[in-house]
């Protein structure tokens, strides 16, 4: 039978006249059996998700002892939502039960959690649906991975009887037997899982755009909408910053082959983006599917002559990185230069002073210079690499709009081509590829 999974995010949560709508769109499709939830997000700009609010209650319960102040701000919120929707649920019970859980749990994992568990008890309660917890059928493993195999069979016996269910996202049980959570947004991950683990027909991601743009609209104003994309061109996109759905997604749902579709629970007459298995699917016709980037990177550049010729050199240049425990982004090379590009948050000044000091003393460098802000920008499309001219095209557009490249890189998975710039230039540069091949 077919059987759909929908994610609803924390725009899709965030009050109880949308959470109303979200029920129309279950109720609209019989096949809309399983449902995972956000926690509430931001319903006007400036608002604070819950999820902020919880964390927020972490820090002054560890500051102060207790996090009276910040729970008040979560209480607030979600008895107004259960106020607009209007059901008989005795919400200031199960909130006095959480904040007596948080206090005693002591754990940041467990206290950001709550806020998809408080979401699911309440949209169960609307949809007539039977709640799961997600701590009893999402398991991770010893090193933090997801255990697939534990979790889709827990999943399985979970939902097998049930007519409807609404299970919150985001988080599972950790190896010690604790709460833990996935990285931010990861309640898109939990939705893969679970369509995973009952082979649902599709994973509907139900957010606040009508699909998958060609760059951030809050960069550029309605960028043109891709209609498909494939599985590798997602993980691309998103994994560069393109957070409308989070990068490790597709994980669970490669080997099964279920489709993605994106849609808006604000429209829900659109159409959406279907994201789909790379053997399934058929380019656009467009060179380039779509721009993303991220800020705050810091670019280790390194010159020898004759690097190349040196048995080693990479490998103990890496060493380095590995004994401080730094993982890399990218690692564009030529003859006697190499670039290691890294996540400016993983390098206080004293750790970029200690590996600065080490790759010297390893390798003896003629050169190495570090540069700061800078912002890592991916143009991705299938075959675009191959295309000639599609570089020149990029760069072009890049200085016709007086921007300094500071580093390329050519993806091995020939999807995309890298670009460095400064982070001031961020904006502006992404507006510029956009022009250059959409307009
Ligand atoms: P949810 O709460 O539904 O999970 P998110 O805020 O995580 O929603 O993701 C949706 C947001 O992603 C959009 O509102 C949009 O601002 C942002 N976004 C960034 N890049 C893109 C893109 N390429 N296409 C669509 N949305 C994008
Ligand atoms: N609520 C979590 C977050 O804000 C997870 C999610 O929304 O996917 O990151
Ligand atoms: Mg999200």
């Amino acid at each position: 039978m077919s059987v759909k999974v929908c994610k609803f995010g924390g725009t899709s949560m965030a009050d109880g006249n949308v959470i109303n709508g979200v029920k129309k769109i279950i109720d609209a499709d019989a096949r809309r059996k399983y449902v995972v939830v956000s926690a509430p997000g931001k319903r006007y700009s400036g608002d604070t998700k819950v999820t902020d609010l919880l964390y927020a209650c972490h820090k002054e319960l560890v500051e102060k002892g207790s996090c009276k102040n910040g729970f008040a701000a979560v209480r607030a919120r979600f008895n107004s939502l259960v106020k607009e929707l209007n059901i008989p649920f005795e919400i200031n019970a199960l909130l006095d039960e959480t904040e007596a859980a948080i206090d005693s749990e002591r754990s940041e994992d467990f206290t950001a959690s709550r806020g998809e568990y408080l979401c699911a008890r309440i949209v169960a309660e609307v949809l007539g649906a039977t709640f799961i917890d997600a701590k009893d059928v999402i398991f991770f493993n010893e090193d933090g991975s997801l255990n697939g195999e534990k979790s889709y069979k827990a999943i399985s016996f979970a939902v097998s009887g049930a007519e409807r269910a609404v299970i919150p996202g985001f988080y599972g049980k950790g190896y010690d037997g604790k709460v833990k959570t996935f990285s931010r947004g990861g309640s898109d991950i939990s939705g893969s899982i679970i369509a995973r683990a009952v082979n649902a027909t599709v994973y509907e991601n139900w957010t606040d755009v009508s699909g998958f743009l060609a760059c951030d609209p809050r960069i550029v104003e309605s960028p043109v909408k891709m209609k498909t994309i494939s599985y590798k061109e997602l993980r691309e996109l998103s994994y560069m910053g393109a957070n409308v759905l989070h990068s490790d997604s597709i994980f669970p749902l490669r080997k099964a082959n279920i489709p993605i579709q994106i849609k808006n629970t604000f429209r829900p007459q659109d159409a959406g983006t279907s994201i789909v298995p790379s053997a399934k699917y058929t380019p656009s016709g467009n060179l380039v599917t779509g721009v993303a980037g991220k800020k705050n990177f810091t670019v280790i550049f390194i010159e020898k002559s004759h690097m190349n010729a040196e048995v080693g050199f990479m490998c103990k240049v890496l060493s380095v990185l590995v004994e401080e425990e730094i993982s890399i982004e990218h690692i564009p090379s030529g003859i006697d230069t190499m670039s290691l590009v890294v996540e400016s948050n993983d390098l206080s000044k004293e750790k970029l002073e200690t590996v600065i000091e080490k790759i010297k003393s390893a390798v003896a460098p003629d050169v190495i210079r570090v540069i700061e802000d800078i912002a890592l920008i991916a143009t991705v499309g299938h075959g675009m690499s191959s295309s000639v001219g599609t570089s020149a095209r990029l760069f072009n557009a890049i200085a016709a709009a007086d921007i300094n490249i500071k580093m390329i890189d050519q993806g091995s998975s020939e999807l995309n081509i890298i670009v460095g710039v400064r982070n001031d230039d961020y904006e502006k540069c992404i507006r510029a590829i956009y022009s250059e091949f959409f307009k």
